[in-house]
């Protein structure tokens, strides 16, 4: 008998999923299902260098390897219900029935709820989550455009710094102390801040908004402290939001995205469901090599990483069933080694491992010159948990090894 393995969410996850499917030698039919209209492509440079030259599906697209060629893709289309007892889904309305699934549904962007126009491209509020929003607010940006950036993370940091580039005034306004204080920490995110300043970008740091300004379009932004700013175009930069409404009333811990196991399989009341598994941006799933609690983490390696584990862990249930043989490769020791980059201005950051997870007074310079290129550690206990890097790219590499827990 044939079997189906369904793949919800046409992103670099979905994608991953299906090759490493066939990599294992899984050769029945695998169906993708993914509600953008876009074969999948890459997000990175939607805040960066698309947004700055030309946001074109066909210079984002992933190559994909003639491996997946004969996958059903259904873009353009929802996957609103799944039954991971009966093993179904429901696709635009219409049941179809799978032996195995991977959840690859990613995040969305948060909106922040304040009063003032509606959230929408046409409004003037934009985000940056997908192609068909890169390209509204690439419309919406010219020289001299007021733009307040609201969210001074990564993804508000690099639309900060491209829109400066293009000639914008820009205004980012965060709660937090310095930009990108979360993950990088104070002492790197205060240089950061000075170096977007040197470009002109004003920070307004500590505060809220209150309301945005404006009838039927965006006028501005009314700030906590009373403050006004003018604004052409806002951003809303606030982070995420896990696609996981998809799987409600299955018994499932949808807290922060899908909990999972280290194979990946979604836990139910703690016991793990096999023939399912969480990849990507949504997966929750415990990494020894750093801690014992699950994180989810959105960076561009972990579709990938995940994507593979998937694969190998589906294809062996499907090819063997429960028994000892699919035990062992879902038993089988996993770890990975997070890592991401970001591109502001002329600063190219790179990091390893999980710098979030350090001691508030753990991070330490660990080489070069904080002003110019550097390498900063992120430490909890004796460990070192991350390292970031602005330039210096050997001198980071030579820290991979060793990061993570000494006592494992
Ligand atoms: C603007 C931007 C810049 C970034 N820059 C960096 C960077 O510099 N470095 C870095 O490491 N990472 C970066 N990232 C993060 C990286 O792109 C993500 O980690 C990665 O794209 C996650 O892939 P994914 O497949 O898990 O999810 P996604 O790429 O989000 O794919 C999930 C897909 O599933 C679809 N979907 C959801 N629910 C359903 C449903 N019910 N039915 C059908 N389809 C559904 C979604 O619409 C989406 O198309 C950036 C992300 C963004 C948005």
């Amino acid at each position: 008998m044939s079997q189906r393995v369904l793949v919800v969410g046409a992103g670099l996850g979905g994608l991953r999923s299906a090759e490493a499917l066939r990599a294992q030698g899984f050769e029945d039919e695998i169906v993708v299902v993914g509600d953008e209209p876009h074969a999948p492509y890459n997000r990175p440079p939607l805040s960066k260098e698309a947004l700055a030259d030309e946001v074109a599906h066909e210079r984002l697209a992933f190559r994909r390897k003639a491996t997946v060629d004969d996958v059903v893709w259904r873009l353009g289309e929802r996957v609103d219900a799944l039954d991971l007892e009966a093993r179904s889904a429901v696709v635009s309305g219409e049941q179809l029935d799978w032996d195995a699934l991977v959840v690859a549904t990613g995040v969305s962007a948060r909106r922040l709820p304040v009063a003032g126009p509606p959230p929408s491209h046409a409004a003037g509020r934009h985000v940056v989550r997908t192609l068909d929003d890169a390209l509204a607010l690439r419309a919406a940006l010219s020289p001299s455009t007021r733009l307040v950036v609201i969210g001074a993370g990564f993804i508000g940091c690099e639309v900060a710094a491209t829109a400066r580039t293009l000639g914008c005034e820009v205004d980012v306004v965060a709660v937090d102390k310095v930009p990108m204080q979360r993950p990088l920490g104070p002492m790197l995110g205060a240089e950061l801040q000075r170096r977007h300043e040197g470009r002109g970008v004003r920070f307004h740091l500590g505060v809220g908004v209150e309301r945005l300004l404006g009838d039927g379009h965006v006028t501005g932004v009314v700030l906590s402290d009373g403050a006004e700013l003018k604004a052409d175009v806002v951003v809303e930069a606030l982070g995420s939001q896990c696609n996981v409404d998809l799987l409600d009333g299955q018994g499932l811990d949808l807290s922060d995205g899908v909990l999972a196991d280290d194979a990946l399989r979604p836990l139910r009341h703690g016991v793990p469901v096999d023939g399912v598994a969480a990849v990507g941006d949504v997966a929750r799933f415990p990494n020894p090599r750093f801690d014992d609690r699950a994180f989810r983490v959105e960076h561009w390696s972990l579709p990938t990483d995940t994507g593979r584990r998937a694969g190998e862990v589906l294809a062996a249930y499907l090819r063997h069933g429960p028994s000892e043989a699919y035990d062992a490769v879902a038993s089988k020791p996993w770890e990975v080694l997070p890592s991401f980059w970001s591109d502001q201005f002329d600063i190219r950051m790179q990091s390893f491992g999980m710098p979030g997870l350090a001691d508030p007074d753990g991070v330490r310079l660990l080489e070069g010159d904080l002003a110019g290129e550097c390498v900063v550690g992120y430490h909890r206990g004796g460990d070192l948990m991350g390292v970031v890097g602005l330039g210096m790219v050997r001198e980071l590499m030579a820290h991979r090894a060793s990061l993570g827990r000494s006592a494992r």
